[in-house]
């Protein structure tokens, strides 16, 4: 039905997961990347999951973590992240598929009469489609290499059709085409003094009996894996020894791409791709950010006042901007989430104690919402650095409504129907929109900012792109007043005026985003607006040490 065309070129890397989740799948298929770049290679990664939603926009933060936005405005998942973060360069649409999204398709195409009377099964149907996707990557020649990482664990019933697929294609592509990592667990058992290898034969054979055997063993592991602990995996596994590769927990994910570069990781994939090193690796930017991350000459501590503040992945991209950004100012930045409902009038000020910035976080709902105007307006009037982000914008409009303009029951659309000053209000666009997948106005838009603001020194430039995922927008039947009282659109869409940047006049550091200003920031180029967020907490702190 879909030929899987074969380009000659283009070599298929596929990660597997064994034993148990959370081994960092994600991480080493973007070190792995990243040293295949640095090695001259052009490399993307794609992430297939085996869960029913169409994709993870609809899920709830604490199950599964932030959901990362593409430039193309795809709802992705949180290792999109991380393949950006480390490779520089964008991930689309294309880059994440879930289990949902092939079966929408092929029961679409069933709906059209496309199977003529055929009996759609998951074998060949369902696979067929999943090697399409796991092909398309590959259309205009872009990538010499394509690592697809699948998600959750070997002998998943979910994981089956993805796993029988990554069979059939790799004899489709033939000898030297494509590769299997297989990521695996050796834990130490502390009563016996030993890691143990049982777990990964066990996930191994898993593999065997669905046809597929690993090229390479990627171990995590709390110890070094000895000379003999490699024989024995090699032995079991079926494995050279030289293709067992250790893992070890490592004092950052930043640290891995170096780790697995000592444990030769990128020249045993390319012998068995049958490719030469094109370069040495190139790396410098690389450790020149390691260095700084691990050398810092100054240190911050920065609240970031959200409602998700359980789980440490929900706000993912945020971290990891305030890392690239820490490294930039040749500073540590602690960021203590501060859970927005236990803040209120009376505790707020000792609650921001020691802190030199306050990050209010995006979110959805109005949980929290009276916590987030009570730190806004404390930092706002004791002059110290904020940064709000998507909702964290939005609120410190209301705050500034409902304090400084005097309009008491101004409120966000979202979260009051009847506020009589809705400042921030639903989009037209999103009026009559009832479906919730997909929906929100997502991916990068346009923005224009004003000269002679902090927007503009922060970018240095006057046309950017940000990427968004929201349905309200700031109010501008009010914009004059606010502009008049020293809150200021600094940075506004070009195409429909929507207000994408606000700041105030007087005020250290108080700048709020629509977008996500999070989810652009990498290794190679830290986002501005984290940059000098940082730097101006670390001015505060100098400030307030005198
Ligand atoms: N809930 C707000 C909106 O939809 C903000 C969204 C966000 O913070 N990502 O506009």
């Amino acid at each position: 039905m879909y030929p899987v065309q074969n380009n000659n070129m283009t070599k298929f890397i596929f990660v597997t997961g064994g034993v148990t989740s959370s081994l960092g799948k994600g991480i080493i298929s973007a070190s792995l990347a990243k040293l295949l770049q640095a090695r001259g290679y052009k490399v993307t990664i794609q992430k297939f999951d085996p869960y029913i939603n169409i994709d993870p926009g609809t899920l709830n933060p604490y199950e599964h973590g932030e959901c990362f936005v593409t430039e193309d405005g795809a709802e992705t998942d949180l290792d999109l992240g991380h393949y950006e973060r480390f490779l520089n360069i964008p991930t689309s649409q294309a880059n994440n598929v879930t289990t949902g999204r092939i079966y929408q398709h092929v029961i679409n195409q069933e709906r059209q009469g496309a199977f003529l009377g055929k009996t759609v099964q998951v074998v060949p149907h369902i696979t067929d489609e999943i090697k399409r996707r796991m092909k398309l990557l590959d259309q205009d020649n872009k990538y010499d290499i394509i690592i697809t990482e699948l998600g959750g664990t070997v002998g998943d019933i979910e994981s089956l059709p993805f796993i029988e697929a990554v069979r059939q294609l790799r004899w489709e592509l033939g000898s030297n085409k494509s590769l299997v990592i297989h990521l695996t667990l050796v834990p130490f058992l502390a009563a016996a003094g030993e890691l143990k290898t049982k777990p990964t034969q066990h996930s191994v054979k898993t593999l065997l009996e669905y046809g597929i055997q690993p090229d390479i063993l990627v171990c995590r592991t709390e110890h070094h894996l000895n000379q003999e602990i490699r024989k024995k995996l090699a032995l079991f596994c079926n494995v050279h020894v030289n293709a067992v590769i250790e893992s070890i927990d490592a004092p950052s994910i930043y640290d891995v791409p170096l780790l697995m570069l000592k444990e030769q990781l990128d020249k045993i994939v390319l012998s068995k791709l049958k490719l030469t090193a094109r370069q040495e690796p190139d790396l410098e930017t690389w450790k020149t950010f390691l260095g700084k991350l691990k050398n810092p000459t100054a240190e911050v501590n920065i609240a970031l006042v959200g409602k998700y503040i359980e789980l440490p992945d929900a706000y993912k991209s945020i971290n990891e901007a305030f890392i690239h950004a820490g490294a930039a100012n040749e500073a540590k930045v602690r960021v203590k989430c501060l859970a927005a409902e236990s803040i209120n009038e009376e505790n707020v000020a000792e609650v921001l104690q020691g802190f030199s910035g306050v990050l209010v976080a995006p979110g959805f709902g109005e949980r929290g919402l009276a916590g987030k105007i009570a730190t806004i307006q404390y930092v706002r009037e004791h002059d110290i650095p904020f940064f709000g982000i998507c909702l964290g914008m939005q609120v410190a409009v209301i705050e500034f409504a409902r304090h400084v303009l005097g309009l008491k029951d101004a409120n966000s659309f979202e979260m009051d129907q009847k506020t009589k000053h809705p400042v921030i209000n639903l989009m037209e666009t999103q009026k009559s929109i009832k479906e919730m997948g997909g929906t929100m106005r997502l991916g990068a838009y346009p923005c224009t900012i004003k000269k002679g603001t902090r927007a503009a020194a922060i970018y240095g430039k006057t046309h950017i792109t940000e990427r968004h995922r929201h349905r309200y927008e700031f109010n501008n039947d009010y914009l004059k007043t606010f502009e008049k009282a020293g809150m200021i659109a600094s940075g506004i869409n070009p195409d429909n005026g929507l207000v994408e940047i606000i700041e105030l006049k007087n005020h250290p550091f108080f700048v709020g985003g629509q977008f996500h200003p999070e989810l652009k920031s990498t290794v190679a180029n830290p986002h501005p607006l984290f940059v000098n967020f940082v730097a101006a907490t670390l001015a505060f702190t100098k400030k307030n040490k005198k």
